[in-house]
């Protein structure tokens, strides 16, 4: 969890190459569906643009269908969801069901100046959804993703208007659930103003301490 910007979709991708487990990214998946042109697509456009959290019931929906899938099996990294309580209980039962559990909440903690700066300088990869920055975190060759020669573009989203707006909705319906999952016993906080690799050993570390084997 954290803020836009605070380098979920980065470190989510180291974890994954890390512990071998797939990550799920809920505006990855929603971002697909729009260059896919699909009816989820084209829903969850309206939201987005707007900087609006896609509604709980969607969104639910098209998380635990990809946690249905066979490369989720033996665990998973959760990049942007839940966002709002009512999702979080959603999780929880449905994992209840399938006699699973929450290994540990990873809270990435950054103040509002970083998050400005980091989002204006962000690219994505329109192939991979890879994520870069083009001063912090930059590709190899300019605008060309080091993964797979993707195109990098910047996300609509990323206007100074709508991360306005973003974090707005972040503070108002996505901060509440650091509280929920602290008093659950599960949060860790980790500081997200340091560099992408002190980021990185602080959250491996936070997730061997929680006994997560996979
Ligand atoms: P992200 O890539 O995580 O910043 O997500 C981009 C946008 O997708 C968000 O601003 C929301 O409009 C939508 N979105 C992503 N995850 C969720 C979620 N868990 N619940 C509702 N909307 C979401």
């Amino acid at each position: 969890m954290g803020p836009p910007g605070a380098g979920k979709g980065t470190q989510a991708q180291e974890l994954k190459k890390r512990l071998g487990i797939a990550h799920v990214a809920s505006g990855d998946l929603f971002r697909q569906a729009m260059e896919e042109g699909t009816e989820l697509g084209l829903v969850a456009r309206s939201y987005i643009e707007r900087g609006e959290l896609v509604p709980d019931e969607v969104t639910i929906a098209m998380i635990l269908k990809r946690l249905d899938e066979l490369d989720c099996r033996e665990g998973v990294i959760l990049d942007g969801f839940p966002r709002t309580i009512e999702q979080a209980k959603a999780l929880e039962e449905a994992l209840a069901e399938r006699g699973e559990a929450i290994a540990t909440v990873l809270y990435i903690r950054v103040s509002d100046e970083v998050i400005v700066g980091r989002l204006s300088g962000r690219r994505i990869c329109r192939n991979c959804q890879a994520n870069y920055h083009v001063i912090f975190n930059p590709p190899k060759r300019p605008g060309v993703c080091d993964l797979c020669g993707g195109e990098l573009y910047q996300r609509e989203d990323d206007r100074p208007e709508t991360v306005r707006k973003r974090l707005e909705v972040y503070l108002a319906q996505t901060a509440p659930l650091i509280e929920y999952y602290r008093k659950a016993g599960l949060l860790t906080e980790i500081d997200g103003e340091q560099d992408i690799e002190g980021l990185t050993a602080d959250l491996m570390a936070a997730i061997r301490r929680s006994g997560f084997t996979g």
